[in-house]
């Protein structure tokens, strides 16, 4: 959980056993978080742990479970 992340809009990206990448879109209507795949089309709202839901489809549907940032969660780090 970072705490200064950007509350607008948001991209949920994993990569699968490929090498291909999957990218969830988020964005906010309200309360409301929508949540749509650009792989395949796939959409669903959720009020709690959209990046949760974000990432069971990721799994489930495109075994893309490779989070490309992985190894720097957790510790905000900016190369310059
Ligand atoms: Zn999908």
């Amino acid at each position: 959980m970072a705490p200064t992340q950007p509350a607008t809009a948001d991209t949920i990206s994993r990569w699968d056993q490929h090498g291909r990448r999957h990218d969830v879109h988020l964005r906010r209507h309200g309360v409301h978080r929508t949540l749509d795949c650009a792989t395949c089309g796939w959409r669903t709202s959720a009020r709690l742990l959209p990046r949760a839901k974000a990432e069971q489809h990721l799994a489930g549907a495109h075994q893309a479970t490779i989070d490309p940032g992985g190894p720097r969660r957790g510790a905000p780090h900016t190369p310059s």
